[in-house]
């Protein structure tokens, strides 16, 4: 199993393909530090989104290590793996399930004030509270009544709740405007010692972290704070 109490990540050589051909991450290296926060940008197709892929192991990696808190994950159990990180992928999927259903998310014994805590934390609790049902409200195939920032919203109470050491937002910002952004990136911050890995498109506002990856072509082009960039 893994041991996941720190949170801290390191890329080691990491080389990736899909298919053995085309080459998506070359030789990769980076450190997160347990606990600090840091954002992959970049083109679309440069490679972020599988990055957070290889370390969730929905891909083995090619080449090279991938450690959590100094432990290779190839070497863990996928559950355990799993379990400490929490992913809100670019496209969430729902249940056509009630709310409640779908943050708990297979969590049957989430106590309902731990529910309402990650729902504020998301800012998502304000939105539910507006609805008939509330907590109740069946969201339709594939979350179809719920507006996409809702959805991802949702995504994020959901990962929350499952308080893994590690968060993974993928391209949070495609469908929340900026100011209900930076409300859930401060919220997070407010629940710290998690590491936080932000994956956007642009720089534009991914202002407070502790590191910037700039990603192109499959490598690392560019790092360093938003000052430094
Ligand atoms: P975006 O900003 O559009 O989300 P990204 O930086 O997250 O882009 P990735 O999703 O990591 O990019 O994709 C990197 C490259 O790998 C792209 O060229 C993409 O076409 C390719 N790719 C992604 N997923 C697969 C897959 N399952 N099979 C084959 N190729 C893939
Ligand atoms: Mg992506």
């Amino acid at each position: 199993d893994l041991i996941c109490t720190g949170g801290s990540i390191q890329f080691k050589n990491v080389s990736f393909s899909y298919d053995n051909n085309r080459p998506i991450l070359n030789n990769l290296n980076f450190e997160i530090k347990a606990g600090s926060r840091v954002a992959f940008v970049g083109m679309s197709g440069s490679g972020k989104s599988t990055i957070a892929k290889l370390l969730l192991r929905f891909y083995e990696r090619k080449s090279g290590e991938i450690l959590i808190d100094g432990q290779d994950i190839s070497f863990s159990t996928l559950k355990s793996l799993r379990k400490s990180i929490g992913f809100v992928p670019q496209d969430v999927t729902l249940f056509n399930e009630s709310i409640l259903y779908n943050i708990k998310y297979g969590d049957i014994d989430a106590s309902m004030d731990n529910i309402i805590d990650s729902s504020k934390a998301s800012h998502l609790h304000d939105s539910i509270e507006k609805m008939p049902k509330k907590y109740d409200t069946v969201v339709g195939e594939r979350g179809l009544m719920l507006s996409g920032g809702e959805k991802q919203r949702l995504a994020i109470a959901r990962a929350i709740l499952k308080g893994s050491k590690i968060l993974i937002l993928d391209e949070p910002t495609s469908s929340l405007d900026s100011q209900t952004e930076r409300f859930i990136l401060e919220s997070l911050k407010l629940k710290n010692k998690i590491t936080t890995i932000i994956i956007a498109h642009r720089l534009t506002t991914i202002t407070d972290v502790d590191c910037i990856f700039v990603m192109k072509d499959g490598s690392i082009a560019e790092r360093g704070t938003h000052e430094e960039l």
